[in-house]
């Protein structure tokens, strides 16, 4: 992506619904919000298409959504902002360091869309649903919560059956063509999802729940 403009500005004025020091709120998470309800994470959130209309439909829950790149979740903030949202948080960093930023069972569920497929065998560990990472999001997310996965991409759906399968996190609705499936109804599609199905790719989905 193209360097934005003004970006320091931009970010700036987003300064309300981003957290700068997402160590300090490990175990405070839901004190931001001012409230005890249901909180729930997306990882890889690009532009902020999906959180934002999944906030919107649910008002009572709480959203926190983590991407890497700057100039990307910038854009993300700046769609929730225009749609006055009170109910979602954007923070930039790694997954990889999430045990570090939420406490053991903080969170209710755990959203990943498109994540990145590192096709290359020698990167396998740098997937998003490798069993390391299930390990970490099997630690903050509590009893009975779900963890919630779309790809387009079929190698690595077909990885990641296993990695579930290796974490011992049962599956359900899983299936390989979402957009014809009875789960369809009230799927909210990303911006990844409506790229790759209008160049023809069907939309893999499962649904992992936690058990402690
Ligand atoms: N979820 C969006 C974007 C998918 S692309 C959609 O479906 O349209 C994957 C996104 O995940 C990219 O924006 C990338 O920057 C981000 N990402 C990849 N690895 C990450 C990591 N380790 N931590 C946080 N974000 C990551």
């Amino acid at each position: 992506m193209r360097k934005k403009k003004n970006a320091e500005s931009r970010m700036n004025a987003c300064a309300d619904i981003k957290i700068d020091n997402p160590k300090e709120m490990k175990g405070k998470w839901r004190e931001t919000f001012d409230h005890e309800g249901e909180l729930f994470l997306e990882i890889g959130c690009g532009k902020g298409t999906f959180v934002t209309e999944l906030a919107k439909r649910n008002p009572d829950k709480f959203y926190i959504a983590v991407e890497v790149v700057p100039d990307v979740i910038m854009l993300a903030m700046e769609k929730a902002k225009k749609a006055e949202l009170t109910n979602v948080r954007f923070v930039c960093f790694d997954a990889a360091e999430i045990c570090e930023v939420f406490e053991e069972g903080e969170l209710d569920g755990l959203y990943l869309n498109f994540s990145d497929p590192w096709p290359k065998k020698r990167h396998h560990k740098r997937r998003l649903t490798y069993i390391d990472f299930l390990e970490k999001y099997k630690k903050i997310i509590k009893n009975g919560g779900k963890i919630f996965f779309k790809t387009d991409n079929r190698p690595l759906f077909d990885f990641s059956l296993i990695q579930f399968n290796d974490a011992s996190i049962p599956l359900s609705q899983v299936c390989t063509d979402l957009h014809t499936s009875m789960w369809e109804q009230g799927n909210i599609h990303t911006e990844y999802e409506d790229n790759f199905s209008a160049k023809g790719f069907t939309i893999n989905r499962l649904v992992g729940t936690i058990i402690k």
